[in-house]
């Protein structure tokens, strides 16, 4: 057993963040107050202005150059998510390629997303031009989490900035170091103003971000926390997204391909040890492939193993409060009938977890019901399809899921109640930019990325145009008398035949 992991601690105004792999202090950033807080929001107000008149190509010539920098100091970059996670430099490299997609995709698409189109005015209104464009909101106040400390939060600022909004980050109090190193190599490339502007602290200072006046509140982390974030929002009628936790279940398919969908249940509950918010937590397999699928996982569980050397698959938990929430999950899975054929409570020390496979375990057990945030995944015998159906959506959740199957892919996918479905791949979709991301129920509501994530951050505003005077006014007291009949003919004809 090694020592009980340390948390990042209040230092007087400041405090440390910590590399959880060794406790060694990695940096110390402040804890900023309600009235910082809000300065830094005041000061956003005159950059979001500015910011909005460099215009889709002005903006979108910035963020490529940000990407750019991003891209040429990734080794940099991906240290210092290790530093703060403990997790394998390669994972590192693998979030932050993603999020650079990301940044290149919103910087180019801004304009055809957000910028003028014309609608149609029906026939009634034909002497109108209609318009839609979609406006920045002004400051957004975005707050991380962890577990992915580039890719998360950039979901969010990317979109934001791409739509024209300053932002005002809150990173996790686990890797505010990340979030400075992000924050920095922007004001590199936007020296002029603060357009991007960093606040540190725990929940204290994101609570005040809430109420700092920020015009939409882009939250990524716990269920929980989101709670509290959107009735505190209430007060001041912010708006929010809300990107929280999951239970994200994997099916297979009686024609699956084993061997892909063995591999994706393992890397996908274990890679990161298990702390991803679309990681694969429950397996649901016909039973006449069961007894194949589950030999293959336990099989290739073999190979994985958490440590912090460079052979190691991933890294330590990085919050140490998780790790008694891992150990409970397996302990209360064991103890109502489920087996572990590979961990166990055991596998859980101080500051690793290595991989728990579960098996039996009943469906209202705490290791199929809620988010356990750790290397484990529960695997279950199903009858058919639809029964797996009906567990894999009988849960609060709806984040992430993923699908084995050679044929009936899309049509499982279009029955599971999830934000997001990947077929036959484990995760895929967090990967292709143009594709939204969020989930239902306590997994949130809201979307990141894709159109829907431009959208997010901006407000529509629709014109409508008069082109010349019709021939029947409607929108006067002065209107003709046989105006009104013949409106009612009108609509008569086009809409009341059936
Ligand atoms: P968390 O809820 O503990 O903290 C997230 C952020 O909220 C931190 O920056 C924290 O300081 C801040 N915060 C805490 N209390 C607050 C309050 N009262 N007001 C305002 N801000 C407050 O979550 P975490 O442990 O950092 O992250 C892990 C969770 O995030 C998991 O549940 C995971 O599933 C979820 N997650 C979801 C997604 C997604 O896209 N849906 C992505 C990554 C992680």
């Amino acid at each position: 057993m090694t020592a009980v992991q340390p948390k990042p601690t209040p230092v007087g105004e400041t405090f440390d963040s910590l590399n959880p792999a060794t406790d060694e202090v990695v940096g110390t950033y402040a804890v900023h107050t309600a009235d910082e807080v809000r300065a830094a929001v005041e000061r956003a107000r005159g950059a979001a202005l500015w910011w909005e008149g460099l215009g889709y190509a002005g903006r979108a010539e910035r963020l490529q150059r940000w990407k750019g920098v991003l891209t040429r100091r990734l080794p940099q970059l991906c240290q210092a998510v290790r530093d703060e996670t403990g997790k394998p430099l390669r994972d590192a490299q693998l979030e932050s390629v993603l999020a650079i997609e990301h940044i290149s995709w919103a910087a180019k698409h801004a304009r055809k997303v957000l910028g003028r189109q014309r609608r149609s005015t029906g026939l009634l209104m034909a002497n109108q031009a209609a318009t839609v464009e979609y406006r920045p909101l002004g400051v957004v106040g975005v707050i991380g989490p962890w577990n992915y400390p580039v890719y998360t939060p950039l979901g969010s600022i990317t979109y934001a900035l791409a739509a024209g909004n300053a932002v005002v980050f809150k990173p996790s109090e686990y890797t505010p170091g990340v979030g400075k190193w992000l924050v920095d190599a922007f004001a590199e490339i936007v020296p002029e103003q603060p357009v991007l502007q960093l606040i540190t602290g725990f929940g204290e200072t994101g609570g005040a971000l809430v109420g700092a006046g920020v015009d939409k509140i882009a939250f990524t982390g716990s269920t929980a926390t989101g709670k509290k974030i959107m009735a505190a929002a209430a007060n001041t009628l912010t708006p929010v997204v809300i990107e929280a936790g999951g239970k994200d279940p994997l099916l297979v398919d009686v024609d699956a391909d084993l061997d892909a969908a063995a591999d994706a249940t393992v890397w996908g509950a274990f890679s990161n040890s298990g702390q991803t918010c679309i990681g694969v937590e429950r397996a649901y397999v016909h039973e006449r492939v069961y007894d194949d699928f589950v030999a293959k996982v336990v099989e290739k569980t073999k190979d994985v193993r958490a440590g912090s050397d460079a052979a190691a698959q991933y890294g330590p938990v990085t919050m140490p409060s998780q790790l008694g929430v891992i150990r409970r999950h397996i302990a209360d899975a064991v103890e109502r009938g489920g087996k572990a054929l590979v961990g166990g409570v055991d596998s859980v020390d101080d500051r690793y977890a290595q991989p728990t496979v579960l098996v039996d375990v009943p469906e209202d057990a705490e290791a199929v019901r809620e988010e356990t945030f750790g290397p484990t995944v529960t695997i279950a015998k199903v009858r058919d399809m639809d029964e797996a159906i009906e567990k894999a959506n009988a849960t609060k959740y709806g984040l992430g899921s993923t699908v084995f199957s050679k044929t009936r892919g899309v049509e499982l996918a279009s029955r599971l109640r999830a934000g997001m479905t990947s077929i036959n791949a484990p995760l895929s979709f967090a990967g292709i930019a143009s594709l939204p991301f969020g989930g239902v129920g306590e997994s949130g509501f809201g979307r990141i990325h894709g159109p829907e994530g431009l959208r997010e951050f901006s407000r529509p505003k629709a014109v409508a145009r008069q082109r010349f005077t019709a021939p029947i006014t409607l929108t006067s007291f002065h209107r003709r008398a046989s105006a009104d009949p013949m409106v009612a003919r009108l609509v008569t004809f086009l809409h009341g035949k059936r």
